[in-house]
C-alpha cells in the first residue's frame, strides 16, 4: 500500500493521527472533516496515497465514487440536510490543500452559509456525535 509519511491522510489511514471514521475497508476510508464547511462534512479517500484524480486508475475512481454514493445516502438518512454538495479538487489552483485525493460530501441547510474551506476546527464532541449518526445510517 503506497503511503506518504508527510501526508496527514496517510497518517490517519495508518492510525497515527486521529479521525472520526465512518467507513473503513481494505481500499477506502471515510471520516468527518476536522474543519467542516457545514455540519456533517465527510471526506472519502483511498487508503493508497495518490495526489489527484490523475493519479488513480478508473477502477480506483469508481471505487471512490461508489463509497461516496453510499455515504451520501447515509448522510441523507442520518442528518436530512436540505441538500448535499459533492466536490473534489485537483491541485492548489483548484483549491486542494491536502495532497491526497478525496471527495468532499458537504450537507447544505436552508438559510445557512458554508463556512470557509479548511478554516475553523470543529469541536471533537460534535464530530463524534455526527459520526455515530452516520454510522447508524450506513447499511450492513
Ligand atoms: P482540500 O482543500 O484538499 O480539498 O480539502 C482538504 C480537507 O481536509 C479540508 O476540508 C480540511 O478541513 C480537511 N482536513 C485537513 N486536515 C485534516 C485532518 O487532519 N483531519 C481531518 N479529518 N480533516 C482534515
Ligand atoms: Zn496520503
Amino acid at each position: 500500500m503506497n503511503s506518504n509519511p508527510n501526508c496527514i491522510f496517510c497518517r490517519i489511514v495508518l492510525g497515527e493521527a486521529p479521525a472520526a471514521i465512518v467507513h473503513d475497508d481494505a481500499q477506502c476510508m471515510a471520516f468527518m472533516d476536522v474543519m467542516p464547511q457545514s455540519s456533517g462534512h465527510v471526506l472519502v479517500i483511498p487508503k493508497k496515497h495518490a495526489e489527484t484524480i490523475y493519479d488513480v486508475d478508473a477502477d480506483e475512481a469508481a471505487m471512490l465514487i461508489r463509497q461516496t454514493h453510499r455515504i451520501a445516502s447515509a448522510i441523507r438518512k442520518a442528518i436530512q440536510p436540505g441538500g448535499l454538495m459533492i466536490a473534489q479538487y485537483n491541485g492548489a489552483l483548484a483549491g486542494q490543500t491536502v495532497g491526497h485525493i478525496h471527495f468532499h460530501l458537504i450537507p447544505r441547510y436552508a438559510g445557512v452559509d458554508l463556512k470557509g474551506h479548511a478554516a475553523v476546527l470543529a469541536r471533537p464532541g460534535d464530530l463524534a456525535v455526527l459520526r455515530e449518526r452516520i454510522l447508524a445510517a450506513l447499511p450492513g
